[in-house]
């Protein structure tokens, strides 16, 4: 399945003797989220020393576009999960204390893993709020222009809440072709269902 594209060298001991290959499905831990990544991570081996580097291309594309994903997707959000969309959005913790009009240490503690969760009422207002920021077209652009959001969907969602044994979702992506309005044909993250683990 690997393809070897190109050469390089290896950043560890300057070899020449590596091998760099798109990897066709690797998860990715994204501060505390998992996603699938399909067919455009490049991992680069070094025969010499065994040095492996990982590259993900769009880092900061691959956050917007599975923040949008994650607050469209029904399964309650976990401590780690509210954490990784409060910085998808950069919003420091005591602004977001503010907007839901609660205390700074509530905050702290929907961020852990503790007991106190958010409330579903609570948790629709966070997840449209986070749903605004990325997908504004007027004020910011849209930071995930392939991945769908609608508010009104998130209203009428129904949460289901985490079973005990249960994990966060893993949310998968592939780099797909998109034209955007005034700009040239470009790479960007989308979501994709084929190629399960
Ligand atoms: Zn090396």
């Amino acid at each position: 399945m690997d393809r070897e594209t190109k050469l390089d060298i290896c950043t560890k001991c300057n070899s020449t003797h590596v091998k760099t290959y798109t990897l066709p499905y690797y998860v990715e831990n994204l501060h505390g989220i998992r996603i699938g990544i399909n067919d455009c991570v490049i991992k680069t081996a070094c025969y010499l020393c065994k040095e492996e580097v990982i590259s993900i291309p769009d880092i900061n594309g691959l956050v917007s576009a599975a923040a949008v994903a994650r607050i469209m997707h029904t399964t309650k959000l976990n401590g780690s999960e509210i954490k990784f969309l409060r910085k998808a959005i950069k919003l420091p913790s005591k602004d977001f204390a503010k907007i839901m009009g609660i205390r700074p240490e509530t905050v702290s503690r929907w961020e852990g893993s503790g007991e106190q969760q958010i409330g579903y009422s609570e948790e629709k207002i966070f997840r449209i709020l986070v749903g605004n920021k990325l997908k504004n077209e007027l004020q910011e652009g849209d930071k995930a222009p392939a991945v769908e959001y609608d508010y009104m969907t998130i209203i009428k969602m129904v949460i289901n809440p985490i079973r005990p044994s249960g994990n966060a979702p893993l949310l998968k992506f592939a780099r797909v072709k998109m034209k955007l309005k005034n700009q040239k044909i470009q790479d960007i993250w989308d979501e994709s269902e084929f190629k399960a683990a």
